[in-house]
């Protein structure tokens, strides 16, 4: 992957405290290290139900779980066919895991450095000590210098590779299986993954911990936002409000703009297509706050449109349009002519966001002028805010939802479909009925639906990973 940097990625360690920081020096006073992850970098706290994801997928393969009790981990989703994310540990990367949508499960790919964590007792390679040094370096594993190999281990497996005291000198990629490995005599037996060395230092420590860590950290960013805030209401003097989604983006929004120039109005564009979490949140950050909720649209909207369009797709997206922007345009024209709404939006979530402007007027809506307070924050910048403000956040985001928004989302991938699946059953079923009902009165094959393809109308595949 050849992908440019964002700047200078915000994700530090301080091994002092253990935990992130987002700057070079920890409150604590100790300088803090740079952890090397891949851009655009968008880290984001993992929560239980993340971990308990993870140990899963962890545990079926390798036959233990990867994180232990008492740390603090991160998740940086990172460019792939579907989803993958790194896990963050100790300062460091120590493994990925990515969905593979046509076999319908998880894979996990660690890095050596998650040995400090967990031992296998599964998937695991022993080689012989004339071998450990260049296997260090990064060579592969040849069949010469194999000594053992646990047994059902397949070809284009991920695996540990063990010197025969039991330290782990490496990890990669079974280019043979146990029964073929065991009688050759040459060839190659693992691929072994090369990563950028980083440290990897475990220790515990709390959100709490973080949050007292990135102390003037986040002061220094809040009183940024709290100023472009005054400056862009006392330069465009209009009716303001706040865009309000549900999520944690617009709610770090919500509370930099209160503070900059006090109760504003929750504008919330309801597609009717929204996760009862959503709809509870916004009752909940409304009554904490004492705000009014301004809502635009109506669930018969997208039915009325999906009898006609179906699905919407990627790249035929005509929802958004129907569903919020044409709604909240006729409600700003009707209420005010004109307004000022700032809006959670982040550079960081996607590299199509990497120069968006931080002020702006959407040409389907000229009569809403826009504006991005926390547009240079990570969502760890955004967490660690939201902690620090005990803020109502929204409940999706411990049951692995971590972005909020219609559940029948065209541009979510398919791990996120499998969770929605899992989690919300209800909420599928119903969305798969629709699906069907379209699917038989045009006569379009079962992948449609099994394989997701009424998400693109004619698009390939997505840009390539590292991770091969
Ligand atoms: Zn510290």
């Amino acid at each position: 992957m050849r992908r440019s940097y964002l700047g200078k990625l915000a994700l530090h360690w301080c091994d002092h405290c253990h935990v992130p920081v987002l700057g070079s020096r920890c409150a604590c006073g100790a300088e803090t290290r740079p952890v090397p992850i891949t851009p655009p970098g968008d880290i984001r706290p993992a929560f239980d139900a993340d971990i308990r994801h993870i140990n899963a997928i962890w545990g079926e393969y390798f036959g233990s779980g990867l994180i232990p009790d008492g740390h603090l981990v991160l998740l940086n989703k990172i460019p792939d066919a579907d989803r993958m994310e790194e896990i963050i540990l100790g300062g460091s990367v120590v493994s990925a895991i990515r969905y593979i949508a046509d076999e319908e499960r998880w894979e996990p790919i660690p890095r050596r450095a998650a040995a400090a964590f967990m031992q296998p007792s599964k998937q695991r390679v022993i080689v012989d000590r004339g071998a450990v040094e260049s296997i260090r370096q990064g060579s592969s594993v040849l069949a010469p210098g194999l000594v053992g190999m646990d047994d059902g281990i397949g070809e284009g497996d991920e695996v540990f590779i063990f010197d025969e005291d039991g330290q782990c000198v490496g990890v990669g990629r079974a280019k043979a299986g146990t029964e073929d490995a065991r009688t050759m005599q040459r060839g190659m037996i693992v691929r072994t993954r090369k990563n950028v060395p980083s440290l990897c230092i475990p220790g515990r420590a709390s959100w709490d911990d973080a949050v007292e860590a990135n102390r003037t950290i986040l002061d220094r960013v809040e009183a940024e936002a709290v100023r472009f805030v005054c400056d862009v209401a006392a330069k465009n003097p209009l009716p303001a409000n706040v865009s309000y989604s549900g999520g944690k983006d617009s709610l770090a929004t919500l509370l930099i703009v209160r503070k900059a120039i006090g109760d504003i109005p929750l504008l919330f564009a309801d597609t009717g297509l929204e996760f009862a979490e959503t709809y509870r949140n916004i009752e909940e950050v409304a009554s904490a706050y004492g705000l009014e909720v301004i809502r635009t649209g109506s669930a018969d909207a997208f039915w009325e449109a999906f009898a006609r369009e179906g699905p919407p797709a990627v790249d035929k997206r005509w929802c958004c349009k129907a569903c919020k922007l044409l709604p909240v345009r006729d409600l700003i024209t009707e209420q005010w002519g004109e307004c000022l709404s700032f809006i959670g939006q982040r550079k960081y979530e996607s590299f199509a966001r990497k120069n968006s402007p931080r002020v702006w007027r959407n040409g389907v809506v000229g009569c809403q002028l826009s504006a991005a307070p926390i547009q240079h924050w990570t969502a760890l910048h955004v967490w660690l805010y939201l902690f620090r403000e005990h803020a109502p956040y929204n409940a999706l985001y411990e049951q692995r939802i971590d972005r909020i928004g219609c559940y029948l989302c065209p541009s979510s991938d398919m791990a996120v479909f499998a969770t929605i699946r899992e989690e919300f059953p209800d909420l599928w079923a119903d969305w798969q009925a629709r699906l069907v009902w379209w699917q038989t009165a045009h006569d379009l094959p079962g992948e449609w639906i099994e394989k997701g393809l009424w998400r693109r109308i004619g698009e390939s595949a997505d840009e390539d990973s590292s991770y091969s």
